[in-house]
């Protein structure tokens, strides 16, 4: 029966094509009916989810009859798009036997192509290429074979050529995954193993998790074991998505799926765990992958103090479906009670404060994000610092590490003179140029993870009018001169304020922080001084004036209704504002450090 089965993703830079060809593929084998299809159907079910609705269709198997007569069974094992998440595509590789590598025509190989590309063959994939979006009068395919075999060292004579927009060629995709991906190995009469690859809470079925079943088979009533943590539990329902949820009795070997086992917790459940059966508890666990890391950092402070104890609940349930993300509790001078909140990238840190905002309707503070530093002080304790003003005093440090990307660019040749200077003025240190095709340069690059998390790819995309493709992971913590930098505004040192730079280029970043700052400050009744200061040396100063008497003297007597709309108009701009002493500080104050 496996073998009629086959495993496979779809992987891609973003944009290429991934949820088109996942619609023609359902299409085809007429896994919805035609009027329940809509464009980026997997995509949509996927965000209904996210309100809690249904749960989500990550992995959907469809009957496919080939052209050898035979009926088959296919997984399609969803891959998010961006960096951020790379560690997602990793362990949904881990319930694959083969990929499409999904290349445009008119772009030609990406970065995240080649980041996918690798993740694939670590695995030891079959890596099946297809050229997309042939129907575009830009496309041009003999390049695009070409850039496939330069940089992927992939053989491109038999890649698809194919539109998913028109469905050109779609039939024959099917065909070479039947042909070209292996068929799952595995015994339905050996001891279970089962490879945990997603899991998420479901606030009325508990943990749901996909599953991958290896060896042996999952049945409904077993008791199963957790080899991660000896937990036992009973398999409540079975079922796989086709993409719509239907109940079986059992899964076997070379099956994906979904399990529920009154689990009440995803910490009980975890990505990457191996599922057996009593008998079976002292077998090798399957291969998991790597627990994914928090890089980046920032504070989340509460706009109103009395919001403290809803956003800790929070936190707490958008953990309960994403373990990537970190929090710990918080104390600002200036913010006051907060929590340090830890990500995998900025967009991982941007999907969760809008879900924040938007789902449990909370304003918030947030600041810069930054990047975690091993510091080893002059007693030789190392500690890791990632709030920037609890860095050490200067003299009790003997060293402070920052963590290092390799980062690789992929630009039409013409842009390449201002991503390298951009490059350099981040710190970086080439690694690799090479030219790819006549017009297309792959350039990798040794970068601090700090020049990055700022504005970096904004940067990066302006320098390339938008060409310029980005993938990066972390490969070191390396030794730099780095020190901190605290504001004062009024006397009073701002904590969250406080940034970590290189020593540099410091006093030219407390210079252009004040400036900035100043341009944010709402004038005070009183005079407030700005100053830039490492340790007790001030170095740089700014002033925002007093206010004018005459602006406030518009407000008193005359019109009562202009009178209130002042009023409430300030009281709107109030609401994300901090007061430190005596001074009123707005959010974007507290960001001013990405500007400068
Ligand atoms: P994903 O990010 O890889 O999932 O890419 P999408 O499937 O969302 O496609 C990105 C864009 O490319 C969408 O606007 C699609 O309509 C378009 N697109 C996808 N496949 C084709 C194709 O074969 N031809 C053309 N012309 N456009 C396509
Ligand atoms: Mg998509």
């Amino acid at each position: 029966m496996s073998l009629h089965t086959r495993n496979f993703s779809i992987i891609a830079h973003i944009d290429h094509g991934k949820s088109t060809l996942a619609d023609r593929i359902l299409e085809l084998t007429q896994a919805l009916p035609a009027r329940e299809m809509k464009a980026q159907v997997l995509d949509a079910m996927d965000l209904e989810r996210e309100r809690g609705i249904t749960i989500k269709a990550h992995a959907v198997t469809v009957g496919h009859r080939a052209r050898d007569g035979e009926t088959y069974k296919l997984n399609i094992i969803d891959t998010p798009g961006h960096v951020d998440f790379s560690y997602e595509v990793s362990r949904a590789l881990k319930a694959c036997e083969g990929v499409l590598l999904l290349v445009d025509a008119s772009q030609g190989v990406e970065a995240q192509t080649l980041a996918n590309f690798y993740l694939a063959r670590e695995n030891r994939l079959s890596i099946i290429p297809v050229i997309n979006k042939i129907d575009l009068s830009l496309a041009d395919v003999d390049h695009t074979k070409e850039q496939i075999e330069q940089v992927l060292g992939v053989d491109a004579s038999e890649a698809i050529l194919v539109s998913a927009k028109e469905g050109t060629n779609v039939g024959d995709v099917l065909e070479a995954i039947v042909r070209r991906i292996p068929a799952p190995r595995g015994r339905p009469q050996a001891p279970l193993k089962a490879l945990v690859f997603d899991s998420w809470f479901n606030a009325f079925r508990g943990v749901v998790a996909l599953v991958r079943v290896v060896n042996g088979e999952l049945r409904v009533g077993s008791e199963i074991v957790l080899m991660s943590n000896g937990r036992r539990f009973r398999v409540e329902e079975l079922g796989i998505f086709t993409p719509k949820p239907r109940v079986e009795e059992r899964l076997g070997p070379g099956d994906v799926g979904y399990m529920m086992a009154g689990v009440k917790d995803v910490a009980d459940m975890r990505v990457g765990d191996t599922i057996t059966e009593l008998r079976n508890q002292n077998a090798r666990p399957l291969q998991g992958f790597r627990e994914p890391k928090p890089m980046v950092f920032a504070g989340f402070y509460p706009i109103r103090t009395k919001d403290h104890g809803a956003l800790h609940d929070a936190l707490h349930k958008l953990r309960l479906n994403d373990s990537a993300f970190t929090f710990a509790p918080d104390k600002s001078d200036a913010l006051g009670l907060g929590f340090r909140c830890g990500f995998l990238g900025l967009l991982h840190m941007e999907i969760v404060q809008e879900r924040l905002e938007r789902e449990f309707d909370l304003d918030l503070i947030t600041t810069a994000p930054n990047v975690s530093y091993r510091v080893t002080l002059t007693n030789k304790e190392v500690v890791e610092v990632n709030v920037p003003s609890q860095m050490p005093e200067r003299g009790r440090i003997e060293r402070i590490e920052e963590p290092i990307l390799e980062a690789a660019v992929f630009t039409p040749a013409e842009h390449v003179g201002p991503i390298l200077d951009l490059l350099e003025k981040r710190r970086g240190v080439q690694k690799r140029f090479e030219y790819i095709a006549s017009d297309r340069v792959h350039i990798v690059y040794d970068i601090p993870l700090s020049e990055v998390v700022m504005d970096f790819y904004d940067k990066l995309k302006s320098a390339s009018r938008g060409y310029a493709s980005l993938d990066y992971r972390v490969v070191d913590m390396r030794a730099a001169k780095l020190v901190k930098l605290d504001i004062l505004v009024n006397d009073i040192p701002v904590d969250a304020l406080s940034m970590v730079v290189p020593r540099e280029r410091a006093y030219e970043k407390g210079k252009a922080l004040v400036k900035k700052l100043k341009s944010y400050l709402p004038r005070q009744l009183f005079e407030v001084p700005l100053q830039a200061a490492i340790g007790r040396d001030v170095i740089a100063r700014e002033t925002v004036k007093a206010m004018r008497k005459n602006v406030i003297a518009k407000c008193y007597g005359g019109d009562v209704t202009r009178k209130r709309k002042l009023l409430e108009k300030q009281r709107e701009g109030k609401k994300r504002m901090k007061t430190v002493g005596s001074v009123q500080i707005p959010q974007e104050a507290f960001l001013a450090i990405l500007e400068v």
